[in-house]
Order: C-alpha cells, then structure tokens, then sequence
C-alpha cells in the first residue's frame, strides 16, 4: 500500500546512500560540505560551512540551535532527533548537535528537509549530492502547502509521527535459544535485525522513529514503554515465540499479536509469562519500579482508553503480516506483558513466529523476508495512523493527498 513518501529516501540511518561531501550551488559560487557520521553513526553536515554557502543564518542558545536558510526559521532541539518548522515540532533521523563549538546538523536536513520544506527555491539531486539554489525564484512560502498547516506527507500523513520500536531482549537476555535458527543466533539477534528494518521502513513513509535499542543490550522491560510517553504515537514491540520440548512442538509455526490486557487462554499467559520472565537478567536498580500488577495499571483511565486503538492497531498488523508471512496467522491476543504497562500510547507486541518450527525459522531469518515483515507492519501502522487522524478529524480529507 501507499506511494513512497517524499520525506523519507533511504538515506536514514546508516545506509550506503550517504555521499562522502555534498555540493552546494547557490548565486554565490558551488561549495563542498564534508558529511561526517556524529556519535551514534547518523549522518550529519558542519552547519557553519553549510550556512555559508546557503548564505543563511546560525544561532545556537539554551538547547536550541536556529537556522535560517532562505528567510525560513528551523529551530533544532540540541540533542534530540526533532526539530520545528511552521510551528510543528517533527521528527528527524538523528539529532543535530554540539561537538566542542561547532554545530552538525542531520544530513538528512540537506537532502530531504530543505528541498522539501523550501522546494521553491531548493532542489536536491541525490545522485551528484547536490543542492541546487533555484534561480530567480522569490516566492514567499509561507503560502505553500507542504509547509501550512494542511501539510500532508504522499502518503496521506500528517507529517510529525512518532513510533517507538522496541526490539525484544538484548545483552545478556539473548531471549529464546532459536532452536532452528542459524548456530549462534537467538531471539535477540532476530528481533533487532527486523527491528532496524522497520525503523527504515516507517522512516521511508515519512514516520518519525524512536528505537529502545540500536545494539545488543538489555532494557529493562519496565523502562522500554517509557520510551513512548508524549511525543510518540505507538509502540511496536517485536518477538520471536518458541514451546517446550514435548511431543509434537516442532509442528507449531505462525504469528500472533498482542495488545495488553488480562490473558484469555492459557497459551496466552504462558506466552507473557515467557516475555516477561526476562526481568530475570535485569539488574536490582533496573527492576525498580518495574513491579506492578497489571489490575492496578489497568485501572489507568488513560491506558484503558488506549485499549480499543491497541487491539485495532494489532488487528491491522496481523492483517498485513498474514500478506506476507508463510506461516498461518494465529490471530489477534491479549496478554499481561509488563513491556506494554508502561507505554502511554496504543502498543502491541508481535510474535514474528516460532524458532522451535523450521519452517519459520528459516523465514524468520531470511533478510528478504525479515523486509516483507517489516514493510508490511509499516503499512499496518500507516493504515492505523490514517483512521486515527480520520476519526479524530485531524485529517479530514485524507486519500486526498496535498
Ligand atoms: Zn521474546
């Protein structure tokens, strides 16, 4: 479903995609601007050079740096992946920041936000990396509609969604063994491998990404749905089920999602028992905090209304996935996994399939595969995200595009 969004070019994160240096042609002469990776790998340009050869402004203050380019005012949060432009605060792949007196800004502002952002007076070309200054264009663009308050992304979005994916397990908790999985790989490897592709995937569609881990190291399960309190939208948390050792449990495969709630059937308690049996690994200080029965979270007005968007946003993943999954769909559960408790958004909990079935252990560890999955929840969440800004008349002319 759904056209590419503009916002989103594969260059976030980590990808090949990245040139070296980019061009700036401007009235003023061409310029080269090295890219550098900042401390967490992302992508990112020095913003001194950068301005100069847009000719626009700098100015960092209190946690804030303003940029001026072309008259227009983006203002970056230090630090953090998110940035305001038109008086909305949206999402960016990395954040912008301070290495000793000089300013980086994410490269992603160079090939995406200011050729979208000021597209009448900007043009990138991805394959020379280079940023063309318009000539004679003078347009105000206070007036443009990509840059107004009816700002839609192709897809449909209002641009400035945020989703939390939360890779199951890590560190020490390498999760399940992954009985047919490839010697050495458990649960723990599978779900950030897929993890990472779904961040590309719903940055691709113009969605806003927050990962609970980028590498091998353990959350704790208390701490990972507070990844998702005010600037998010959702939270995905993604797993790999497996059974006991008893006659026939090889035969299992296929997928399931979870929203929170007391478990119905019996397997589903096991299943949450199993998901949350990894605050075993977690430090004293890391599980503080963390106990808490379910009946009290549940007795959270706010987390009770999130219930009805959790089970809708699993029903569309479990849908989706069933488009591409080989194995059957077990359907839509609810369970008491403390990962969810702490999320203040709708949040689900995928089982990609069982590593104790060799079927879907092969699927499950298969990149092209491991894509479709992730592709196919991007969808789902796309496909969430637009009822919901429908329903909530934040979007009433969705499908219509901008
Ligand atoms: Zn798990």
């Amino acid at each position: 479903m759904i056209a590419t969004a503009l916002l989103a070019l594969s260059l976030v994160g980590a990808g090949p995609a990245v040139p070296r240096e980019i061009l700036v042609a401007s009235l003023r002469g061409e310029a080269r601007v090295p890219v550098r990776r900042d401390a967490s790998g992302f992508p990112v340009v020095a913003a001194a050079p950068l301005l100069t050869a847009l000719g626009g402004e700098l100015h960092v203050d209190s946690g804030w740096a303003d940029v001026v380019v072309a008259r227009q005012p983006f203002r970056f949060l230090l630090g953090a992946p998110l940035f305001q432009f038109s008086s909305k605060l949206l999402p960016l792949a990395g954040p912008a920041s301070l290495a000793g007196d000089s300013l980086y800004l994410p490269y992603q502002f160079v090939a995406e936000i200011i050729p979208y952002y000021l597209a009448d007076q900007y043009r990138w070309d991805a394959r020379r990396s280079r940023l063309e200054e318009l000539r004679g264009r003078t347009t105000s663009l206070a007036g443009r509609a990509g840059a107004g308050d009816g700002a839609r992304l192709p897809n449909g979005l209002r641009p400035g969604h945020v989703v939390t994916v939360d890779p199951g397990h890590g560190g020490v908790d390498p999760g399940n063994p992954g009985t047919f999985f490839p010697r050495g790989v458990h649960e723990k490897d599978v779900t950030l491998q897929v993890g990472l592709l779904l961040r590309d995937e719903l940055q691709r569609r113009g969605i806003g990404v927050r990962m609970t881990r980028t590498r091998d190291t353990l959350i704790a399960l208390g701490d990972r749905g507070g990844y998702c309190t005010e600037a998010c939208d959702l939270f995905v948390s993604l797993h790999i089920n497996s059974l006991a050792r008893r006659r026939g449990y090889t035969d299992i495969r296929g997928f399931e999602t979870y929203f929170l709630a007391e478990a119905r059937t019996e397997d589903a308690a096991r299943v949450a028992k199993m998901e949350n049996d990894a605050v075993r690994f977690e430090t004293q200080q890391d599980a503080v905090g963390t106990v808490g029965g379910l009946d009290f979270i549940l007795k959270d007005l706010q987390l009770n209304e999130h219930l009805r968007e959790s089970a809708r946003l699993a029903e569309l993943v479990q849908h989706e996935l069933g488009g591409v999954h080989t194995g059957e769909s077990r359907g839509v559960k609810q369970a008491g996994f403390m990962v969810l408790t702490t999320a203040r958004r709708p949040a689900i909990l995928v089982e990609l399939g069982y590593s104790t079935n060799p079927q879907d252990g092969h699927f499950l560890t298969v990149r092209s595969s491991q894509k479709a999955m992730a592709s196919s929840i991007a969808d789902a969440v796309v496909e969430y995200l637009l009822e919901y800004e429908r329903k909530t008349g934040a979007n009433p002319d969705s499908g219509a595009g901008r």
